[in-house]
């Protein structure tokens, strides 16, 4: 083996490679900074974080996935996480930052017993298996719900908007979301639809939080395109246009060479000639509200208003398609095609100043499932959080009611989990029983974290909480506002039992998966800074270019 040898090169020139252990401690570490950032956010007396992206906008948050957006995070095994929170966020709306947080407290743990050479793969298996049983053990601690516990599901909006900015008025934006979802959920035998969708948050800046309101119907951040066009259409037929009202937009791009002014003229004569054979067809189907997602040329305005149509223009394909559940129409796609059967109808469309701007609202809807929840705040970036902050509390009742089943939180589902983990590893032998115990200490990270962001000893409240479980008092949480323990369900800190088990299935997995890379191969660098690995992360040794010694 000493002897001297060819170097033999099988990857391309410029590749980056590490393996081992290396690899291993680049990836935890990776992961374990992405989870410390969102850490100190976590609970009601979490810190925010101030993002300035490249354009110099900022955002203000406090949500877990949005700052891991925000961050544009590069390292490949911190993008891994990154997806953990935006799993969370697509599964529950809510719990992302636990989420990322027990996935890099698993790496800690799982760090240390790596470093007692304990193999990763019966790390794996030990976190799979404790994973499995703390499912068990949430699902049999948690208690049921449904659409007529009025009171806890406006606990359970509450407790999302905790800590939140918008949490002075709480109260207000706990009884928006709560009848937002009962009003668009939907129960057939035994299965819960609901649909995220069909609840439209329009943020408005101007007004305090206070004023934000719950619009039976969809509101558009349009005005009618043209001044003169009705304010109120009492029995709207509405059509949704998915092509413009202009000519420019016709397939064929012709040249046109005018030599003299009178060809000038009847171009533009035909121009008004296609323009009104357009607004023609409108009329002819019974129309006398149009959306249009693109434009409408300004003659076609004008002669929109002489027949008292009202339009709006360049409208969101979003809204267009939540139109189109509300009321009923079908978005056309050709002028040509639009008849009175793709029309749809609702009670009024109206035109109203809120705050400085027109805007205009769909109500009284064919479809009652469709629903605005109008979000207000002082500024941009107030209304923006607060349109967050609702998103949570809406997932977060959505997610009890799918499920039927709700726990307390404040660390109380954690610290009790743990505890019975821990006698679950008792029935194993050797390493297995390590990573299940390691798993459960993992957990407590959630009440310590509470603790430590509300300024307490995490050491002792600790101590005093395991002691409240060992006697049987399973919500026993910590109260972050009065630095001791609480009953956090008389407490009404109640969450979904979804945050829980989603947060812990992928944290779980995410972990199992990063431990068991040991070799790291990134092709070459693309552009000037490192490919996927930032400096001082990674530090990829890697033998990119020296061949490998065999
Ligand atoms: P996440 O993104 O994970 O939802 P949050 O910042 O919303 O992060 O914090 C959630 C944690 O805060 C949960 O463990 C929850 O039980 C806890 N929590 C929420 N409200 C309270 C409260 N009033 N007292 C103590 N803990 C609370
Ligand atoms: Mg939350």
């Amino acid at each position: 083996m000493a002897k001297e040898v060819q170097p033999i090169f099988i990857l391309p020139e410029g590749t980056q490679r590490t393996t081992g252990r290396t690899a291993q401690r680049n990836n935890i570490m990776a992961a374990k900074l992405v989870a410390e950032t969102v850490r100190t956010t976590l609970g009601p007396k979490g810190m925010d974080k101030m993002i300035v992206d490249s354009m110099g906008d900022i955002t203000i948050t406090n949500d877990g996935v949005t700052i891991l957006e925000e961050m544009h995070v590069e390292h490949p095994a911190a993008k891994m996480i990154v997806e953990v929170a935006k799993t969370q966020e697509a599964e529950v709306g809510d719990g992302t930052t636990t989420a990322v947080v027990i996935a890099g407290e698993l790496l800690r743990r799982a760090e240390e017993l790596l470093d007692r050479n304990v193999h990763p793969t019966v790390i794996a298996k030990g976190f799979r298996l404790a994973e499995e049983k703390a499912q068990e053990i949430l699902d049999k601690i948690a208690e049921p719900v449904s659409e007529k516990d009025d009171a806890i599901l406006r606990k359970i909006a509450g407790t999302a908007l905790t800590g939140k900015a918008a949490e002075s008025s709480k109260d207000v934006l706990s009884e928006i979301a709560v009848k937002a979802v009962k009003r668009v959920i939907e129960y057939d035998n035994g299965h819960v639809h609901f649909d995220r969708d069909h609840i439209k948050l329009e943020r408005k800046t101007g007004g305090a939080v206070e004023s934000t309101e719950l619009i039976e119907g969809i509101v558009l951040e349009k005005e009618a395109v043209h001044p003169s066009m009705p304010k109120l259409v009492k029995t709207p037929k509405i059509a949704l246009l998915d092509c413009a009202v202009e000519i420019k937009d016709t397939e064929i791009d012709a040249k046109i060479e005018i030599t003299d002014p009178s060809q000038m003229q009847a171009f533009l004569n035909q121009e008004e000639t296609l323009l009104i054979e357009m607004v023609d067809r409108i009329s002819a189907s019974g129309a006398n509200v149009v959306f249009c997602q693109k434009g409408i040329d300004d003659l076609a305005q004008h002669f929109l208003a002489k027949k008292n149509i009202y339009a709006a223009r360049r409208v969101k394909k979003s809204d267009l398609e939540a139109l189109s559940r509300a009321t009923g129409a079908r978005i056309v796609t050709s002028l040509k095609d639009l008849t009175s059967k793709d029309l749809g109808t609702a009670g009024m469309v109206e035109e109203r100043k809120i705050g400085s701007e027109d805007m205009t609202f769909v109500t009284g809807c064919k479809n009652p499932k469709a629903v605005t929840i109008l979000v207000r705040g002082g500024t941009e970036h107030v209304a923006d959080e607060a349109k967050r902050a609702l998103t949570d509390a809406i997932g977060d009742v959505a997610a009890a009611l799918k499920i039927g089943k709700i726990v307390a939180g404040a660390g109380a589902p954690e610290v009790e989990v743990a505890k019975e983990l821990r006698k679950y590893a008792e029935s194993f032998s050797g390493r297995e029983q390590l990573a299940i115990s390691a798993f459960a200490d993992a957990l407590e990270v959630i009440p310590r974290t509470l603790a430590e962001n509300a300024g307490m000893d995490p050491i002792d409240l600790l101590v005093e909480l395991k002691a409240a479980h060992d006697k049987k008092q399973k919500w026993a949480g910590i109260d972050v506002f009065r630095g001791k323990i609480v009953d956090s369900w008389a407490a009404g800190v109640i969450e979904p039992l979804k945050i829980k088990t989603q947060a812990l299935s992928s944290a779980s997995e995410v972990a199992c998966m990063i431990l068991r890379i040991d070799d790291v191969i990134a092709g070459s660098q693309k552009g000037s800074h490192g490919g996927g690995m930032p400096p001082g992360m990674g530090g990829m040794g890697g033998m990119g270019g020296h061949g490998m010694d065999m």
